[in-house]
């Protein structure tokens, strides 16, 4: 076991930043099981007793999630040989992304079966609000400029995993970060909110950007339209030329992809220097942080309790 204080260096000319960050929360296991493990989880018998994972599920994500960097494998016991999974600090600095995607879910769809969350500081319910850290705005798309960087190509920016696909079944989590998963849990889904976040719009230009197969980009555009996330509009001077916009639902996600990319570009880093750069309107590169709408006060982890309703 080795202290992980630093960034994993990724390998030159492979999958940057966003493609690891992707490829690690664009899976509702995952995120199942980091949720609870921000909430204490540490041992096998933890997780089972929260929800329906199998032991193959929890066994396969926890190596990966420990490969990563995102555990740490603690022996507690000799005889029998037993481990726990101890979040690393790069573990913890995941909550930020986890309490925004539970507040953009919440936020959809009150009636979902999410808990509250309590901010200590103050006492009240509250709801996350993504701000800058140098100026205290809130994080809006329209308030924000990103550039790509020198390891931002595309290609290199989705996860490898062609075509992984959701659980299906009754083996799956309870209702949690449902609509986030439609978004992220596959790799077109994740490169086609990408391209449109960026500007995209009409269907060749977002081929293009996505390097999806048209029939590919095509279904993927008819569930982003069916989960209320963009818009098809007629140019009125072309027929030939629909485009796709981002609705409301969709640009109150930004905020959650911009804790993603911070999170992804702190601790793991291509030699040729960052997938993206992200520009406030203040003038300072994007350090978003989470701020409470009560109080106003930064939230942290330690202040946060969740009241299962
Ligand atoms: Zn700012
Ligand atoms: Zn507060």
């Amino acid at each position: 076991m080795t202290a992980r204080t630093g960034s994993t260096a990724l390998g030159p000319g492979g999958p940057n930043a966003i493609a690891v960050t992707l490829g690690l929360l664009g899976d509702e296991w995952n995120l199942w099981i980091l949720r609870h493990a921000v909430d204490g989880c540490r041992r096998y018998g933890d997780w089972m007793g929260r929800g329906p994972i199998s032991n193959t599920v929890l066994t396969g994500r926890l190596g990966r999630l420990t490969e990563a960097g995102l555990f740490d494998r603690v022996r507690y016991s000799d005889r029998p040989a037993r481990h726990e999974y101890v979040l690393t600090r790069r573990g913890r600095d995941l909550w930020p992304i986890l309490l925004a995607m539970w507040a953009w879910e919440k936020d959809r769809d009150p009636t979902a079966a999410l808990p509250e969350m309590r901010h200590g500081r103050c006492g009240e319910l509250f709801s996350p609000v993504t701000a800058c850290a140098d100026c205290d705005r809130p994080v809006t798309r329209a308030a924000v400029t990103a550039a790509l960087g020198p390891s931002g190509d595309w290609t290199r920016s989705v996860p490898a995993s062609v075509g992984r696909r959701r659980s299906t079944g009754a083996r799956r989590p309870s209702p949690y970060l449902d609509r986030t998963m439609e978004l992220l849990g596959d790799r077109w889904s994740a490169a086609l909110l990408g391209a449109l976040m960026m500007g995209g719009s009409r269907f060749t230009e977002l081929a293009d950007r996505t390097g999806a197969p048209p029939a590919v980009l095509a279904d993927r555009l008819r569930r982003f339209e069916d989960a209320g996330v963009v818009t098809a509009v007629e140019n009125p001077e072309r027929q030939d030329r629909v485009g796709y916009v981002l609705t409301a639902r969709a640009e109150a996600f930004f905020p959650v992809i911009t804790l993603m990319i911070a999170w992804g570009q702190r601790w793991f880093r291509a030699p040729e220097g960052p997938a993206i750069s992200l520009t406030h309107a203040c003038g300072a590169p994007l350090r978003p942080r989470l701020r409470c709408d009560r109080c106003g006060e930064e939230l942290r982890a330690s202040e946060v309790t969740v009241e299962d309703g």
